[in-house]
């Protein structure tokens, strides 16, 4: 039986209807293979700097379905308690290098879409505040060139403490993103058509009229947590990522973004309800290595009982509750590029982990650069 697709909150009334049979072009210049964050803004890229070049991007559900329609829109050059830990795994350099990427990421999103709403709350890093954590904080001030995190006042629930405020970040509704992307582009979206074999300058494609061959120029695989069904060398590891938006509620919590426990927890206020996604550490067995989007029980209750403690009480319903699929690559988490070439016409691009909404669009930009 094949697994009924389950909506995340951003979707919910937003799905377009099923995909009709398709008139598919047999040629392209630029195949893309994947429509979420990545596929759709190098789509959107390559429009600007090469206006004449066919480019088609195939995607096997009617919308997108793995991360990017699945996330918790937090655009974000990240918090302090993460990236400490990530200097003691990747180092001081490749910490930096993902940092002014993400800044990048988060003013191009800004600068090409002026009209879409962004919630300009910053974010909260709850964990404990440490020496080296604002050792690192000046340093990336430094860095950016302007005071980005800060020591605040904060508070959850009843209690009130200082906490690391970091004032670049905003909120955003990914599928809102991805809908001005698909608005914005000359490219040939074709939904419901899986990929099922690319390599050396031919695709050949399932559609709901049966099989299909696209011959190409070039091809990137934008296809994050699913990568390895087409490129098994490709070294993109599958991780789920699960979340929960509450019953409207009543807090004194702060109504910034907020991280807890390094990032794996995190939580943001879509209206008057608690969104918190976070768990993988503790389920970690269960939650690395799996494409499989459907949420778990033992999460929902684990994030329930985070959300009593972020509200400060546990007056609330789960209404919502939903997961998504990471693309990480394998050894290091920082630094390195997400692209590898697969043969001289074929690319895979893929592994942001769970920062693809400010990485993607900076790396597909720089990808249509080369076209220009
Ligand atoms: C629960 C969760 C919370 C997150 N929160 C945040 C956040 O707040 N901020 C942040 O920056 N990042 C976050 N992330 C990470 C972010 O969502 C991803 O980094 C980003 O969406 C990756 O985009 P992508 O285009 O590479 O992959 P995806 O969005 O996964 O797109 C891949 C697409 O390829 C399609 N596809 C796969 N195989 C084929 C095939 N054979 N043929 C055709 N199509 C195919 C899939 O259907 C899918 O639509 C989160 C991720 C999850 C799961």
């Amino acid at each position: 039986m094949i697994e009924p697709r389950r909506s995340s909150w951003w979707e919910a009334d937003a799905l377009p209807p099923r995909p009709q049979p398709c008139d598919l072009p047999t040629r392209a210049d630029v195949l893309i293979v994947g429509a979420g964050f990545m596929g759709r803004w190098l789509a959107y890229h390559l429009g600007s700097v090469a206006r004449r070049m066919r480019v088609v991007v195939v995607e096997r559900d009617r919308f997108a379905y793995g991360a990017s329609s699945r996330n918790a829109g937090f655009l974000t050059c990240g918090q302090v308690s993460e990236m400490l830990a990530d200097v003691r795994s990747d180092g001081m350099e490749a910490v930096v290098q993902t940092f002014e990427q993400r800044l990048r990421g988060i003013e191009l999103v800004r600068d090409e879409f002026p009209g879409l709403e962004i919630d300009a709350s910053g974010s909260t890093d709850w964990d404990p505040l440490t020496e080296p954590k604002r050792e690192l904080a000046r340093a990336l001030n430094e860095v950016a060139g302007t005071e980005i995190y800060s020591v605040r006042r904060a508070r959850m629930g009843e209690r009130e403490r200082d906490a690391m405020f970091n004032a670049a970040d905003g909120a955003l509704d990914p599928v809102a993103v991805l809908r001005c992307l698909e608005a914005r582009t000359d490219a040939r979206m074709a939904f419901g058509v899986r990929a099922t074999r690319v390599s050396a300058g031919l695709a050949r494609v399932e559609t709901s009229d049966g099989p299909r061959e696209i011959g190409y120029d070039r091809a990137f695989l934008c296809t994050n947590a699913f990568t390895a069904d087409l490129c098994p060398d490709s070294k993109v590891v599958p991780g789920r990522g699960q979340i929960v938006v509450t019953s409207p509620v009543r807090t004194s919590t702060d109504r910034t973004l907020g991280y807890l426990q390094e990032g794996y927890n995190y939580f943001r206020f879509v209206g008057d309800r608690l969104l918190i996604g976070g768990g993988r550490h503790i389920y970690a067995d269960r939650e690395n290595g799996t494409t499989d989007l459907t949420p778990t029980p033992n999460v929902r209750s684990y994030l329930t009982g985070v959300a009593a403690c972020v509200l400060g009480h546990s007056d609330f319903e789960v209404e919502h509750h939903w997961a998504g699929v990471m693309g990480f690559r394998g050894g290091r988490h920082l630094g390195g590029s997400p692209r590898r070439r697969v043969d001289a016409s074929t690319e895979v691009v893929a592994g942001f982990g769970g920062m693809g909404v400010a990485l993607t669009p900076v790396v597909a930009r720089e990808i249509a650069e080369e076209f220009a």
